[in-house]
C-alpha cells in the first residue's frame, strides 16, 4: 500500500464528465489499496473568470479579497469531485486550505506555505476515506485565505506530499509529460521519460508553465518523488502502466542515460525591457538605476550594459511586462532625471528563449550553436544571459516560435536520443 497523493488541473476537472472521469481515476488507485489524497484545481477558466469579475470593480482590487474570491474556484471543484467519488461508491471527503490547514505568510496573491498539519488527513485516510485538498489555497497566521499565485495547486500537491511523506505526487494535466518545449508551439516537441530536478527547475524559472517553480523547489528539497502524466487517456490505464507513464522528475545522480546537452526550450512572453541611452559610467550607476527599481518590488531580469567609449554608456534590463507601465513612470520620474540619461526607449514586444541542460556543463559550442541557428533565420539578439546550465536571449517576440522551433531542430531534439545514439 502506498500514499499517493494526486493533483488535477483545470483542464482536467473542467467538465462534471471530466470531473466524473478523475472520480473514477482516483476509485482505481483507491480499489487497489493505495491511500490517495486528491488536489484539484479551479475548473478551467474559472480563475480567470473571477479575476476578470474582479478588475471590472476595481483597477487595482484588493489582494486580501482577491484571494478570498479566488479561493472559491479550488472549493467548489473540490466539494465536486467528493461528490462524484461518493456516487461511485468510494468514500471521500473535502477540505478547503484553512480547514487542514495548510499554513502560509501573508503575501496574499503570491503566499508561500509555512507548514502543513497532517493529522486530519491522517484519521480520513486509516479510516479509509479519499481526501480531496483544495489546490492553491490557505491561511496565514491571522485566519486570512491566502492564495500561492497561477498555477499555486501544484505547489499544494507538492507540499501536501512532502508534509504527509508520500510515496509519489502525480501530476495530472492536460498532456502527457514534460515535452522537450511546449508541444502547443513546437507539435514536433518530445516527451521526455525522465528529466532532472534541476533542468525542471531551470525550465520553470525560465517560463514554462507546465509546473509552477515552487513546486519544483519543494520537491527538490523535500526529495518529493514527481511525475507529470494525462489525465486524458481513455480508457484508464492499468494502474502498473500508469505509474510508469509520463515523465518522472528526479535527481541527476539517478538519472540513468548520458545528459543530453540541451534538454528543453523554454520561453517567455512576459517581458519587457528598457534601455536608458548616455548615462554618465562612473562608479555606482547600476546601482543608481536599479536600486530605486528594487526599492519599488519590481524584480528585474536581464541586464547589460554596454562599454563607454565618450565617458557614457547605454544600459538595459528587463522586467516582467506586468510591471512595465510601473517602471517606465519610475524611469522618466525619478530615475532618468536622477542619472542623467538622455533617453529612455520602453519596449514592450519582447520575449525570452532559453536553452536548458545539465550538459551544458561539459560542452563547448553550445550557446553559438544557438547564435548561429538564430543568425540563420535573420533574427537578431538584443541580450544574452547565460548560467551553468543554460543560456537565454531576449528577441523581438515576433520571432518567438520561429525561434523555439528553429533551435529544437538544431539542437535534434526532435529525436530520440536512443535512436540517435545508434546512428
Ligand atoms: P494544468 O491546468 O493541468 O495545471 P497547465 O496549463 O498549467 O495545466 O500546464 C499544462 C500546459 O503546459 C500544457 O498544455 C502545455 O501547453 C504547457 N507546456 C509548456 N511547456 C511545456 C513542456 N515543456 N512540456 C509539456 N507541456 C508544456
Ligand atoms: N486555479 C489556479 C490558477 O488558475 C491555480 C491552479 O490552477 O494551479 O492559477
Ligand atoms: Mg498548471
Amino acid at each position: 500500500m502506498a500514499l499517493i497523493v494526486q493533483k488535477y488541473g483545470g483542464t482536467s476537472m473542467g467538465s462534471v464528465e471530466r470531473i466524473q472521469n478523475v472520480a473514477r481515476r482516483v476509485a482505481k488507485w483507491h480499489a487497489a489499496g493505495h491511500q490517495v489524497i486528491v488536489v484539484p484545481s479551479a475548473m478551467a477558466g474559472e480563475t480567470n473568470r473571477l479575476l476578470g469579475l474582479a478588475n471590472e470593480i476595481s483597477a487595482q482590487p484588493d489582494p486580501r479579497e482577491v484571494d478570498m474570491l479566488c479561493a472559491t474556484g479550488e472549493q467548489a471543484s473540490s466539494a465536486l469531485l467528493a461528490m462524484a467519488l461518493m456516487s461511485q461508491g468510494v468514500p471521500a471527503r473535502s477540505y478547503a486550505g484553512w480547514q487542514v490547514p495548510i499554513r502560509t505568510d501573508s503575501a496574499h496573491t503570491k503566499a508561500r506555505v509555512k507548514s502543513i498539519e497532517s493529522e486530519r488527513l491522517r484519521e480520513d485516510l486509516d479510516e479509509g476515506r479519499v481526501v480531496v485538498v483544495t489546490g492553491f489555497q490557505g491561511v496565514d497566521e491571522e485566519g486570512n485565505i491566502t492564495t500561492l499565485g497561477r498555477g499555486g495547486s501544484d505547489t499544494s500537491a507538492v507540499a501536501i506530499a512532502a508534509a504527509m511523506g508520500a510515496d509519489e505526487c502525480m501530476i495530472f494535466t492536460d498532456v502527457d509529460g514534460v515535452y522537450t518545449t511546449d508541444p502547443r508551439v513546437a507539435p514536433e516537441a518530445r516527451r521526455m521519460r525522465v528529466i532532472s530536478f534541476e533542468e525542471m527547475l531551470e525550465l520553470a524559472s525560465l517560463g514554462s508553465k507546465i509546473l509552477q517553480i515552487r513546486a519544483v523547489e519543494f520537491a527538490g528539497k523535500y526529495r518529493v518523488p514527481l511525475r507529470v502524466l494525462s489525465s486524458l487517456t481513455d480508457p484508464l490505464l492499468p494502474i502498473e502502466e500508469e505509474s510508469v507513464s509520463g515523465t518522472l522528475i528526479t535527481f541527476e545522480e539517478d538519472l540513468q542515460m548520458e545528459a543530453a546537452v540541451v534538454s528543453g526550450i523554454a520561453f517567455s512572453r512576459d517581458e519587457a525591457k528598457f534601455t536608458l541611452l548616455g548615462v554618465p559610467d562612473k562608479p555606482g550607476v547600476a546601482y543608481s538605476i536599479l536600486g530605486p527599481v528594487a526599492a519599488a518590488n519590481i524584480d528585474v531580469d536581464v541586464i547589460l550594459q554596454n562599454q563607454s567609449v565618450d565617458g557614457t554608456t547605454d544600459f538595459s534590463f528587463t522586467v516582467n511586462r506586468n510591471d512595465f507601465a510601473r517602471t517606465y513612470k519610475l524611469l522618466q520620474e525619478q530615475v532618468g532625471p536622477a542619472v542623467g540619461a538622455k533617453e529612455i526607449i520602453p519596449d514592450d514586444n519582447v520575449c525570452k528563449v532559453s536553452i536548458v541542460g545539465i550538459g551544458m556543463r561539459s560542452h563547448v559550442g553550445v550557446a553559438s550553436l544557438m547564435f548561429r541557428t538564430l543568425a540563420d533565420e535573420g533574427i537578431n539578439i538584443q541580450m544574452i544571459s547565460t548560467s551553468e546550465i543554460k543560456t537565454s536571449v531576449v528577441i523581438a517576440d515576433k520571432y518567438m516560435e520561429l525561434a523555439v522551433r528553429a533551435l529544437h531542430k538544431a539542437f535534434e531534439l526532435d529525436q530520440d536520443p536512443a535512436e540517435k545514439d545508434q546512428e
